[in-house]
């Protein structure tokens, strides 16, 4: 197989633990609701999603909606806003931290410094990975990536979302190898034309497809698809 031009990757259980999004960003602004509100809450954007969670939400304190929701894992859009403000505050400020598996950054340095262009493909906002990406535990990684791509592309496991990346990138889809934990997000981009790689992280309890190629880390993937290792 040759080499690819361009590596797509998924975030969740691929660059970054499962465990930091359930365990560390939810509880995060679950957490930072009232002070965040306190604070901010006369801000035009706060006050525009206060105005739609009152709306979702008729006769409820919106305190109280959101909290409601946050127990629920509602996935109601104003509430998705409000947590990605209060994220970017937290990360903006030093309290939050962007998780990466250790053998990530040198890796996506490696690919980057040989010429590969870089991009990401998650279901979290293209602010969001922003952020992940730029307050990392290894720095800022930004500079690294040529894409942040979200569902605004479409949905994760539709083929047109992957022909839409590769048509945005203005490379073949032959030439992006697609990096993801998730089997059936794999089977999408391959129906592409994608060639892909499954990453199965044991912390994260994924499992081997057995439908595609699928390494334990960023190094496997690199020497599978002969790229360089950090
Ligand atoms: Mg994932």
């Amino acid at each position: 197989m040759p080499r690819p031009a361009a590596i797509l990757t998924d975030i969740e259980g691929t660059t970054t633990s499962i465990a930091f999004v359930k365990d560390r960003l939810f509880p995060f602004a679950a957490a930072s609701l009232e002070d965040f509100l306190a604070t901010q809450g006369e801000t035009p954007a706060v006050r525009e999603i206060l105005a739609a969670v009152r709306a979702a939400a008729p006769g409820q304190e919106p305190v109280a909606a959101l909290r409601g929701w946050m127990a629920a894992d509602a996935k109601v859009t104003p509430l998705k806003a409000l947590q990605g403000l209060i994220w970017h505050r937290g990360y903006a400020d030093g309290r939050l931290r962007g998780h990466l598996w250790p053998d990530v950054p040198g890796c996506l340095r490696a690919w980057a410094a040989a010429g590969l262009r870089l991009a990401i493909y998650s279901s979290g906002s293209e602010e969001a990975q922003r952020d992940l990406f730029g307050h990392s535990e290894a720095g800022d990684l930004t500079p690294l990536f040529a894409g942040f791509f979200d569902t605004r592309m479409g949905a994760k496991r539709e083929a047109a979302s992957y022909r839409a990346i590769a048509a945005a990138l203005g490379l073949p889809a032959a030439d992006i190898l697609f990096l993801s934990d998730v089997a059936e997000e794999l089977d999408a981009a391959a129906a592409a034309g994608m060639p892909v790689c499954q990453l199965v992280r044991a912390a994260d309890g994924t499992v081997a497809s057995g439908r595609h190629p699928a390494e334990s880390d960023f190094p496997g993937v690199a020497r599978r698809f002969g790229l360089p290792v950090a």
